[in-house]
């Protein structure tokens, strides 16, 4: 689906399809020149990293295995309720294992932050983080993020594996959803 089926459920396109293609590449082969030599492992955060992990472990010029985790914190509102749950734990040991969590946005950075600690404690070798976006004005907490594809302003945004109720998940790019949908 495309921002053009959906104009009036959106108010603006942040990011095309084609401007996170392109950043995707970049950053691939940044991690690729980072990890070369070391035992990456990608763990995506689901279900919002669904389309960003697969385009980006697709751009990579190496293969690394990869791993899903749930966690909710937000359930079908737009606000962060600060709560983390592991609705889906990791399959792998994180035992001496290069951790890089792909994620879809940092908003308030609380969801991260509990992650990078829970993964410290599983005894990983080192967690970084790739995110494809980040809300700056948005940040309760500060999480460090090694990667990061575009900061965006703070507003309620879809598409690309974000979704409001599960929906606009499938739209290609990244847009502001206009406020008659959800209010
Ligand atoms: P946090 O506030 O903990 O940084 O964000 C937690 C999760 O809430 C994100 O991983 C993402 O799944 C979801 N989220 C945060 N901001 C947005 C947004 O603007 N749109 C959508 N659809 N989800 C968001
Ligand atoms: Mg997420
Ligand atoms: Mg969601």
């Amino acid at each position: 689906m495309r921002a053009a089926d959906v104009l009036t459920e959106i108010t603006q396109v942040l990011v095309t399809e084609e401007e996170i293609r392109a950043r995707l590449d970049e950053i691939a082969a940044q991690v690729a020149a980072d990890y070369e030599g070391k035992d990456l492992l990608l763990v995506g955060v689901l279900k919002g990293a669904i389309m960003v992990m697969a385009d980006f472990s697709r751009a990579l010029p190496t293969t690394a295995p990869m791993d899903w985790m749930a966690v909710s914190s937000y359930g079908a509102g737009t606000k962060s309720s600060g709560v983390v749950q592991i609705r889906k734990d990791l399959d792998t040991d994180l035992h001496d294992k290069h951790v890089l969590i792909v994620e879809d946005i940092i908003d308030s950075g609380l969801t991260l932050s509990w992650l990078l600690e829970n993964f410290a404690s599983r005894g990983a070798a080192s967690v970084e983080v790739f995110a494809l976006l980040r809300k700056p004005d948005a940040a309760k907490v500060e999480v460090d993020c090694r990667y990061v594809g575009f900061d965006i302003p703070n507003e309620f945004v879809v598409g690309y594996g974000l979704d409001y109720a599960e929906r606009y998940r499938n739209l290609r790019d990244v847009a502001i959803l206009a406020p008659h949908v959800y209010s």
